[in-house]
């Protein structure tokens, strides 16, 4: 076969096109396993090991980010304790992760956010802002459900998995479909966005109960977290994620699941 313009190197684009996209898509669906911690399908490219040594690998730059540590052990004593008890008294236990309860010196960004692997973070700005115990348990429990529910891995499959598609839609469809595409990515990638954070809010209300603490007062957290938003915008709390109120509503579904025995 020539190759020439025209007619058959359209059609050659669309087959190199369509090939992309379906490797892509073999590559995500073979990679699907059931997480054996919270029962949810997904896809995963990554083992555990590579998610603990990605996580360890990263945790330095995200605390200098953040200002370092904040310089009181008391305080750090505190935030390891509430976290560790959540992990001990949880399934959390079974999984192969190790995890490290950090508190950042910021005290500017009301935020919290885990890396894969199980090391997880949260700022002075809002520990200072939480009433109570119960409080910090349930900012650390939503954090460790991040990090059990395995999203960092899934959004690094699904990410590999949007590119493939995207350059598969660029390859066969030519110029002006790129935009198209990208739109098309960034739906896909908000929408694990905001089932992740349920699935931890959730996973958060879970582990606190296991661990006797009050699950209502994770309703209070999402007070603080909507007061905080304007200025403060909260990245990991709030902005691809679901409104605060959203959220309290099926917080108080989860604790009426998990009272019934759920
Ligand atoms: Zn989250």
């Amino acid at each position: 076969m020539r190759l020439r313009g025209g007619r058959g190197g359209f059609k050659i684009r669309l087959i190199i096109g369509a090939v992309i996209i379906l490797f892509a898509l073999f590559k995500y669906y073979s990679n699907r396993e059931v997480n054996p911690y919270t029962g949810k399908k997904q896809s995963i490219g990554l083992s555990a090991e590579e998610e603990i040594a990605l996580g360890l690998k990263s945790a330095p730059q995200m605390a200098a980010q953040h200002g370092g540590l904040y310089p009181s052990q008391e305080a750090q004593d505190l935030v390891d304790r509430v976290g560790t008890k959540l992990v001990n008294s949880s399934v959390a236990k079974e999984t192969p992760y190790r995890f490290d309860f950090h508190l950042l010196r910021d005290p500017q960004t009301i935020n919290a956010f885990a890396l894969p692997g199980g090391q997880i973070f949260i700022t002075y700005a809002l520990y200072s802002k939480l009433e109570n115990e119960d409080q910090l348990a349930g900012v650390l429990g939503h954090e460790i459900g991040h990090v059990v529910g395995r999203h960092s891995a899934e959004r690094i499959a699904n990410q590999g998995l949007t590119q493939g598609i995207i350059s598969g839609v660029l390859v066969g469809g030519g110029e002006g479909t790129g935009q198209m595409a990208a739109m098309i990515g960034n739906v896909i990638n908000m929408k694990y966005g905001r089932g992740d954070e349920l699935e931890s809010d959730d996973l958060g209300v879970k582990f606190m109960m296991d661990a006797g603490y009050q699950p209502e007062e994770m309703i209070g957290v999402m007070e603080i977290l909507k007061a905080a938003a304007g200025p403060n915008r909260v990245p990991e709390f709030q902005s691809t994620h679901p409104d605060p109120e959203n959220r309290k509503e099926e917080i108080l579904k989860s604790i009426e699941k998990y009272r019934n025995g759920g």
